[in-house]
Order: C-alpha cells, then sequence, then structure tokens
C-alpha cells in the first residue's frame, strides 16, 4: 500500500491539543507524522485544502442487525453508512438474533467485520444471558474475544442487583458498563414523550422520570462498585443534571447524545409519523436546552447516533405498532454541525473530541488521535458545503429517518481507515 500525504487541512485533534493547518503522512496503515511541509516520494496526495482532517470519528452506539435481521441492516451495509457519515469505527449493540452474549458470537462479529466492513467494528458484548436480565452472559469471554464493554441496550436491566453485580464484574475485568436507562414499568406501552404532545395526540407517553430514576440508580450503582458507567443516548434534564453531580464526586460516569435529541423536540414531530419514534423518545423542548447546555458543560461527553434501521414493512405500520428507533450514521455530523458548531454553542475541538477522544477513553480503544504511531483512521469534513440528505441514496438497507430532504452546512468529504481512503464525496 502506497504512503497516503494529506495535505493542506486543518487539522483539529483534540487528544493532542493541536489545531492549525498541517499535513499527515501515513504509512504502513499508521500515522507517521503530523506538521508544515511534509513530503514522502511515492506517496498518494490527498488535497484537503478548506477540510476539517480529523481523527477518524467513533460511533459507540449502533444497531448492525446481524446477526439475525439482515434485511435490516448488515455489518457489511451499517459499515458503509458510518464510512460515508464519516465514521471510522462503530460499536454495535448486542441485540442481535442470537443476542451476542457470549464468545462465538462476538468471534462471529469480528470475523465477519474483518472480511466485510470498511471500517473498524468493536463489539458490545451483552450484560444478561439473552439480554433477559436474570443471569450475567459470558462478560469475561466476550471481553477476550474482543468485546469492549457491556449493555442490554434496548432491554434495560430492571433487577438493580443483577446491575450491581454486571458492574463488580465489569470493573474486575476493565471495561464500561452502558446502560439504556428506563424504568419499564414506568415506560410501559408509551410510544412517545409524555407532555402536551402526547395529549395533544392521544398517544401513550414515556415520561422523562422512567429515565431519571435509572440514571439514579446506576450513578449509585457505579459508586458503590466503582465500576465505569456510561449513560447511553441520554435525553432529559434531570439525568443531564445527575451525570453533572456524579462527575463532581469523581465518580467516572460519562454520558452520550444523540444528533436527533439535539436537533428535535416532541413538538417537531410531524403527527404519527414513525420516522420521528424512538426510544428515549424527543422530549421537550427544555429537555433538548438542556442536553445541548449539557454538551457545553461538559456533562455530555460523546455524541454517539443509536443508528437504528427498520425496513419499510415494520416502519409503515400504526404508529403504535411501529418499532422504535431511526437510522443515524449519515447524518450525524450535519446534525452536530447544525446544533453546535454553527449557533456558536461550541466551538470544533470540542465537537471533534465529542467524535473522537471521548469515546476512545469512555472504551478504552486506541482510537480517537492522530497521534504518532496511532491506526491511521481519519475523518475529513467541511463546515460549509451544502448538501441535502437523500434517504433513498443512503447506504443502510433500510430508510427510516427523520431528517429525509434535509440541508445541512457541512459534512463528511472523505474517510479514511487503517490508511485507506475507503470513501469520498
Ligand atoms: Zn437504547
Amino acid at each position: 500500500m502506497p504512503a497516503l500525504l494529506i495535505k493542506n487541512g486543518r487539522v483539529v485533534d483534540p487528544s493532542s491539543g493541536q489545531d492549525g493547518v498541517a499535513d499527515v503522512l501515513i504509512e504502513d496503515g499508521l500515522v507517521r507524522g503530523v506538521g508544515a511541509g511534509l513530503s514522502a516520494a511515492g506517496a498518494e496526495v490527498f488535497d484537503a485544502t478548506g477540510l476539517i482532517v480529523a481523527p477518524g470519528f467513533i460511533d459507540m452506539h449502533v444497531h448492525l442487525r446481524e446477526p439475525g435481521f439482515e434485511h435490516a441492516e448488515t455489518i457489511e451495509s451499517g459499515a458503509r453508512a458510518a464510512a460515508a457519515g464519516g465514521f471510522t469505527s462503530i460499536c454495535p449493540m448486542p441485540n442481535t438474533a442470537p443476542v451476542n452474549d457470549n464468545a462465538t458470537v462476538t468471534s462471529y462479529i469480528i470475523e465477519k467485520a474483518r472480511k466485510h466492513a470498511m471500517v473498524n467494528v468493536f463489539p458490545i458484548g451483552a450484560i444478561t444471558k439473552g439480554s433477559k436480565g436474570e443471569d450475567l452472559a459470558a462478560i469475561g469471554s466476550m471481553r477476550q474475544a474482543g468485546a469492549i464493554a457491556i449493555s442490554d441496550d434496548g432491554r434495560p436491566v430492571m433487577n438493580a442487583r443483577v446491575m450491581r453485580r454486571a458492574m463488580e464484574f465489569a470493573r474486575s475485568v476493565q471495561i464500561p458498563v452502558i446502560d439504556h436507562c428506563e424504568d419499564l414499568h414506568l415506560s410501559a406501552g408509551g410510544d412517545m414523550h409524555e407532555g402536551l404532545e402526547s395529549v395533544r395526540l392521544g398517544l401513550r407517553g414515556i415520561p422523562a422520570c422512567s429515565e431519571d430514576v435509572m440514571v439514579a440508580r446506576d450513578i449509585l450503582l457505579a459508586e458503590v462498585t466503582g465500576a465505569r458507567f456510561h449513560v447511553a443516548h441520554i435525553s432529559s434534564r434531570h439525568s443531564v443534571e445527575m451525570v453533572a453531580f456524579a462527575k463532581a464526586r469523581g465518580l467516572t460516569v460519562t454520558a452520550e447524545v444523540t444528533p436527533h435529541h439535539l436537533a428535535l423536540a416532541d413538538s417537531d414531530m410531524p403527527p404519527y409519523d414513525s420516522n420521528y419514534k424512538m426510544k428515549p423518545p424527543l422530549r421537550s423542548g427544555c429537555d433538548v436546552s438542556s442536553v445541548v447546555q449539557g454538551v457545553v458543560s461538559g456533562a455530555i461527553d460523546a455524541i454517539a447516533t443509536d443508528h437504528a434501521p427498520h425496513p419499510g414493512s415494520e416502519k409503515m405500520q400504526e404508529f403504535e405498532q411501529c418499532p422504535f428507533g431511526i437510522l443515524g450514521l449519515e447524518t450525524a455530523l450535519g446534525v452536530a454541525l447544525e446544533t453546535l458548531l454553527h449557533p456558536g454553542k461550541i466551538g470544533l475541538p470540542r465537537l471533534v473530541e465529542m467524535f473522537t477522544a471521548n469515546p476512545a477513553r469512555i472504551l478504552g480503544i486506541d482510537r480517537g488521535t492522530l497521534g504518532l504511531g496511532a491506526p491511521a483512521d481519519v475523518t475529513m469534513f467541511s463546515t460549509k458545503r451544502a448538501w441535502t440528505y437523500d434517504v433513498n441514496k443512503s447506504f443502510s438497507r433500510s430508510r427510516n429517518s427523520p431528517f429525509d430532504g434535509k440541508t445541512f452546512r457541512g459534512g463528511p468529504v472523505a474517510t479514511v481507515v487503517a490508511g485507506r481512503v475507503v470513501w469520498q464525496i
């Protein structure tokens, strides 16, 4: 493989504090140099003038649907959508069929990804067998097989004793516990956020407190066990406040927010449009302001998409029957730029950090940096180029996005994985 020289881009690497125009030299799949006026004989040159050159983006929360639901997404199609969204690493949740609750499934995913995925795939193992919330999954052997965290995403662990044991075990094998925080008794039967809008539409509500009580419980268990606890897709005001409180106490508690929870409130949903149905649901305008503020203050560490493909046949049903979840990989950066950077809420280094250094730190993986000798994963993007998302041209096998037809100012331009340009506009 020839060397790759990325010339004249604005290199933004929060892992080293770098922010300025520079070249990036890549050889043998590794970063060999970052600086002015680099050259290498025989290198392929990529002119990045006017672009941002960042460490490869990491999406720590996706659903790839394989094994078991390949009609919705495969490891290959999901990885392609990731590359087109500027992501070089993705972490699939274990709610496949079979559930990724043992080393055989973990190894299967890793092997499939090695053969068919154009980006890095770091699987997340289940917390409990079958994600049923009862007996702990084979956490130690999954960890050895390559799982980088555990979660029962989509089926939260309701039993606090089981969660405590899981945290103790996760701590001993040095991986984080990621919880989809939802008290299923409080949310039961709900289809959208409980509030004025749900009353207006006559739909059953999912109250914000169904999220808050689980965030509170897990923070307390994290303190008891010393585990690294990560809140998936945080969406409510009180949850953000509690994560900030936990951080202030010195706990290793972190949180991610999805682009859609930054951009949309329940009142933005066209009536009964299932492309706006997800868990947690789009919350009130007050909650949206709080998660944005959580990004500004640092209470929230990462942006993750919760990319959740569902085929049209399932999403076309009546609202109450539709599954929860929307696509996210290809629109994440565009939405983040529109909601955070362009309104001046945060600067570019902070934005890049939430896609790179922070998820890498939370997960303990050797990514999210352009440091010398690091794997050469690079995301190049524009903050200016206008483009319109057409979901029918998505690389995903599914089409469920609320951002179809939306025009963004800025987005991914080229994606480099292990020194190879795997996608560009
Ligand atoms: Zn979830």
